[in-house]
């Protein structure tokens, strides 16, 4: 965008120069009621917007193309180009156009960034999920030693942990943060594993990431002398954490959110997870992304936004630790005793807001009265809360509930200053309860006394004027006028009613007048009204302070109501859903007796179908190789009994009848691997990577789920690398696991290992049928009933008959031997449904045409596919 200075507008000019500044964002250039994009920022907005692209003046000749949205709706804009990948510089009017015209005819009203709009940096209930994290991250390496720090400005929480290069991945698929940070130019060496966890990837120069200029930003972010009050940091951690706050103060343009000391967390208190786990068992995403259908929306019992978040944060990250085990253990067995107190525990904190958040957007001052009352009330039902708990609690209660009072000075403040169901911005007021403030009252007194005058007056000018349908009304242009209809105008506008009435405005319909009375009844008004304006701003940021002064007991507070709710979430859940208590220990056991899926369980209840609850008993023998047809429930049964490990390290309640669980430091599940197009890695490709990491990481204590593997192979190979990879699970990394195949061949593995056992999964024949038990029992299964299994189905039956031929062919032929097999199968006759072969080869090479055009080095994974779509339909 080269220009010669001659053809730009003062306006333009001022755009130009903005947009310099920050060439990587869309720029909202906020003109009166709109934000207007102009450039190639309007090209790209108006397509991903789909909004309309026009035109506005020219630059160096050329139209300037133009879009533009009303500013009342912009949250929605934001979020929409969010998603799609953009990032939104908010450029605000300053001053109004009367100010600037006081500064000289031609001056253009100043503008400013006042905030940048990124995925991690939303405040805005509307743009965000009030039951997840929206998590910013950064991550910086120094001397080899990595970091990880991320923060949630919506709530202020803020975190740091050592990560070395290699646990990136699985600490941002526990995270899953939506932006992170990377010191410019080492993007590349991280963008896969950044957008593999979903997240943006965003760099910034190391002047932001220096540990020495960070330790100074952040000890003047928290007003401390040195940050040992808060830990001890190295200086990757306090590299990460440093490029957090300047972040902030970018994209926040120096209105710094309310950020809580930061956090350090140990990488080895929490359970190892990696992200291909994690998806494979639907933790807190179900497979397709949404929260429906994981495990997470199947338990999450919560009823305050607070809670919900706690819930998922406890659930990506199950601890390690038995006496932390035990405490959240004991806190929710407290509750299931006591149920009339849960009941009421849950009722108190129905009416709890979403503390973290208020607080946040009032710090930020995007916040307004709604966000107070939010807080008032929610101090409210904290006391009440407290009232009705008993003496004697658990541990973690116990010191949640001493949070959970002490804020009755704030609770007076605000109970004194607010009106019960005040508006949701500051800007109008009318927030602040008569008696409060007696100037305020009094000013407000004088506004109210002036329109009712108004009120008596027009019965006056009827008087006066004779025209009965007269009347006095307002708008935001004229302000109070009189109007009548066009018949009467002209009475009015003549001697000697012209001497009061003065003429404002003609519509297609009315008249308008005003009077001397009326414009100076007016002008009192709009005095007193705009001094009650002011006078309720002024005590609006005396309250905000207030607020903020007490961030740090506030958050205290919404950390205890959150607590509760978890607590009592997980009773309700236990008591509803017959769940029961986990030991939890440091042996090596893993004894589950009637263990079910709480997922699938679900489903089934649905459909008013039983779930059939299984044991699984590892502590002999710690490997069960399972066997049994598909669809008999392999997978279920495997992710079931790694889902039961994680529940109860997350100090849950277990869907089970007893179970007994020695602490798992990592889990690993692959079931089902599939294609991986993007990446560019074929099934078996994925499936072979995946099993190369459990093989590498997997320690004694981990529990390790396969199912299926090799299954991306031909059989022989398949079944070797299956074979070898049993054996060294067994061998060398000597964990838990279960592992499931249609390799019969397997079985005789079990005679080989000690800690190998064989496992199956009943089924029942019935008249050339199979039916389901769900039933897992020790030994094997006999055969694989994948021909019936294909029938159920709706496999044509032709098809089913011929394969059944082909089957007794093939074992008939295994048990002769040598060449039978082949003599057998040629002999068979034929599919009776036969197709005619003359268009069979007509079509043969039609397909054969097409496909002789086609390169495949220039085709796209989605051109492939439609390739393939087009074969088929020429069949
Ligand atoms: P497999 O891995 O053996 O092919 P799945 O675990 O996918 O089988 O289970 C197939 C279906 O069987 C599931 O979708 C579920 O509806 C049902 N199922 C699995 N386990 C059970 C169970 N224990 N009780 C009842 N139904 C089950």
């Amino acid at each position: 965008m080269t220009t010669t200075k001659a053809t730009v507008t003062p306006m333009m000019a001022q755009y130009l120069e903005i947009k310099a500044a920050h060439p990587d964002a869309l720029l909202f250039y906020r003109m009166g009621d709109f934000y207007e994009m102009f450039f190639d920022d309007a090209v790209a907005a108006a397509e991903a917007l789909d909004i309309a692209l026009t035109k506005r003046g020219k630059h160096d000749d050329n139209d300037i193309p133009m879009c533009g949205v009303p500013h009342h709706a912009a949250e929605g804009y934001f979020l929409t180009l969010i998603r799609k990948g953009f990032r939104v510089a908010v450029c605000e009017q300053m001053e109004s156009p009367a100010e600037a015209k006081k500064r000289g005819y031609k001056a253009v009203v100043k503008r400013e960034v006042v905030r940048l709009v990124t995925p991690g940096t939303l405040t805005e209930d509307s743009l965000l999920d009030a039951r997840r994290h929206n998590f910013l991250a950064a991550y910086h390496v120094v001397r080899d030693e990595g970091a990880l720090a991320w923060a949630d400005i919506s709530t202020g929480a803020f975190h740091v942990m050592p990560c070395a290069g290699a646990a990136l991945g699985p600490e941002l698929a526990r995270l899953t943060p939506k932006e992170v940070i990377v010191v410019d130019g080492s993007e590349a060496g991280w963008a896969e594993t950044v957008s593999d966890s979903g997240a943006t990837l965003t760099t910034l120069g190391a002047a932001a990431f220096d540990s020495t200029a960070g330790e100074k930003r952040l000890c003047s972010l928290y007003k401390v002398g040195s940050l040992d009050a808060f830990g001890s940091f190295s200086r990757a951690e306090i590299a990460a954490m440093s490029a957090v706050a300047e972040y902030l103060e970018i994209t926040q343009k120096g209105n710094l959110p309310l950020l809580r000391p930061p956090m350090r967390e140990a990488q080895a208190a929490a359970m190892q997870i990696d992200a291909a786990t994690r998806r494979s068992l639907e933790l807190t995403h179900a497979m397709g992304g949404g929260r429906q259908g994981s495990l997470l929306h199947c338990i999450d019992r919560t009823v305050t936004a607070g809670g919900a978040r706690l819930l998922e944060r406890r659930l990506a990250s199950p601890a390690c630790n038995l006496s932390v085990i035990g405490d959240r253990l004991d806190s929710i067995a407290f509750l299931v005793e006591q149920g009339r107190l849960l009941e009421d525990v849950r009722t108190q904190l129905r009416s709890v807001h979403d503390l973290d958040r208020a607080l946040s957007r009032i710090a930020l001052d995007r916040g307004g009265p709604r966000d107070m009352a939010a807080i008032r009330n929610t101090l409210g039902q904290a006391a009440a809360l407290s009232a009705i708990l008993p003496d004697e609690l658990p541990e973690i209660l116990t010191t949640a509930a001493q949070d959970l009072t002490g804020h009755d000075d704030l609770l007076g403040l605000l109970d004194d200053a607010l009106i019960a169901e005040p508006p949701l911005l500051s800007r109008d007021g009318g927030f602040i309860a008569p008696g409060y403030d007696p100037e305020l009252d009094e000013a407000r007194q004088l506004r109210d006394e002036g329109r009712s005058v108004i009120a008596g007056m027009q019965a006056q000018y009827v008087d006066l004027s004779g025209v009965s349908s007269l009347k006095i009304k307002h708008n935001n242009v004229l302000g109070y006028f009189i109007e009548t209809t066009a018949t009467h105008a002209e009475k009015m506008m003549a001697a000697p009613l012209s001497e009061t009435f003065i003429h404002r405005q003609t519509t297609a319909n009315q008249v308008r007048f005003t009077t001397v009375e009326l414009s100076e009844i007016e002008t009192k008004i709009l005095n007193a009204g705009g001094r009650a304006l002011e006078i309720e701003k002024r005590l609006y940021s005396s309250l905000s302070q207030a607020i903020v002064d007490q961030a740090g007991p506030l958050g205290a507070l919404a950390r205890a109501l959150s607590e509760f709710d978890l607590a009592g979430a997980m009773a309700h859940l236990a008591v509803a859903e017959n769940w029961t208590r986990p030991k939890v220990d440091d042996s090596r056991a893993f004894e589950i007796e009637g263990g079910r899926h709480p997922v699938v369980e679900a489903a089934l209840q649905k459909d008013g179908a039983p779930f059939v609850a299984n044991d699984c008993a590892l502590t002999g023998a710690p490997i069960w190789l399972l066997t049994g047809p598909n669809m008999a429930g392999k997978s279920t049964f495997l992710r079931q009994n790694a889902l039961l490990a994680i529940l109860a390290q997350m100090g849950s309640f277990v869907p089970a009848t007893a179970a007994h669980i020695g602490i798992v430091s990592q889990i690993f599940s692959r079931v089902g691997a599939s294609d991986d197009l993007a990446r560019g890695r074929s099934t078996f490709m994925v499936e072979m990577v995946e099993t190369a990491a459990i093989l590498n990481q997997a320690d004694d204590r981990a529990l390790v789920i396969l199912d299926e593997i090799g299954r991306g192979t031909a059989t022989y190979d398949g079944l070797s690398i299956a074979w070898a990879t049993l054996e060294h699970l067994h061998d060398v990394n000597r964990c838990r696991a279960l592992f499931a195949t249609h390799y019969h061949e397997m079985s005789a593995l079990s005679a080989k290992l000690d800690g190998v056992e064989n496992a199956t999964v009943a089924v029942k024949e019935w008249d050339g049928d199979v039916i389901f038990l769900h039933e897992v029992k020790r030994g094997t299964a006999d055969r694989s009933y994948g021909v019936q299994v294909a029938r159920l189905a709706g496999l044509p039956t032709v098809v089913v008959e011929r394969a059944k031929v082909v089957l007794e062919a093939l074992e008939k032929g295994e048990r002769e031997g040598g060449g039978a097999q082949k003599a057998i199968i040629d002999d068979l006759p034929l599919f009776s449904a036969t197709p005619d072969p003359a268009p069979v080869k007509e079509k043969a090479s039609q397909v054969e045409g097409r496909l002789k055009e086609v390169l495949p080095d220039e085709l796209t994974p989605k051109d492939a596919l439609a390739l393939i779509y087009e074969l088929r339909e020429m069949l």
